[in-house]
């Protein structure tokens, strides 16, 4: 799924880039358009293929806390933000979707999940697509390494804002729930 929204980003700039230095800066605007549209697509494709998943095998979802997105898309990381803003409003569909058919939605704490070693909880190294721990040696597929993180951290309703608490508060503690 990320792998899509990078690759429709990706396209999307370099067309930008040349539309810009020939001054077609209408033709820029309406590509920005198309492609949060076909962004949004993706989006309702992949929400429903993991709600429908949830709801065949009887499970719960649990999704990454991004409530602090919004603002950083105004930032200075253009493109770390517009691939998180497309990740919240996959997360906001998929919930919508959940909630309709009664399917339970939980938060966690997305503070380092792409960081931490899913195995000791030290923080490791991420690089692309691959993820390497140097305290216990761990090597796994960057997004299953941040997946297990999710699955192990505690998790907490949707309406609770202590996230920022948390985040500090979780520095120090290496507890597996
Ligand atoms: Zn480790």
């Amino acid at each position: 799924m990320e792998n899509k929204l990078e690759h429709v980003h990706k396209k999307y700039k370099s067309i930008r880039r040349n539309l810009q230095k020939r001054g077609k800066y209408r033709k820029v605007k309406k590509t920005k358009r198309r492609e949060s549209r076909i962004e949004k697509d993706i989006n309702n494709k992949v929400s429903k293929k993991i709600v429908q998943e949830a709801k065949q095998n009887g499970m719960g979802i649990k999704l990454e806390y991004l409530k602090g997105i919004r603002k950083a898309k105004s930032g200075r990381n253009f493109r770390y933000s517009l691939n998180s803003w497309s990740f919240y409003q996959l997360e906001q569909m998929i919930e919508y979707k959940a909630r309709l058919l009664g399917i339970p939605v939980v938060y966690v704490d997305p503070y380092n999940t792409s960081k931490d070693c899913s195995r000791c909880r030290q923080i490791g190294n991420r690089s692309g697509k691959s993820f390497e721990c140097s305290q216990c040696g761990h090597v796994d597929h960057a997004d299953a390494n941040a997946s297990f993180n999710i699955a192990l951290r505690p998790a907490f309703e949707k309406g609770i804002d202590r996230l920022h608490v948390d985040s500090d508060a979780c520095k120090g503690n290496t507890d597996i729930p």
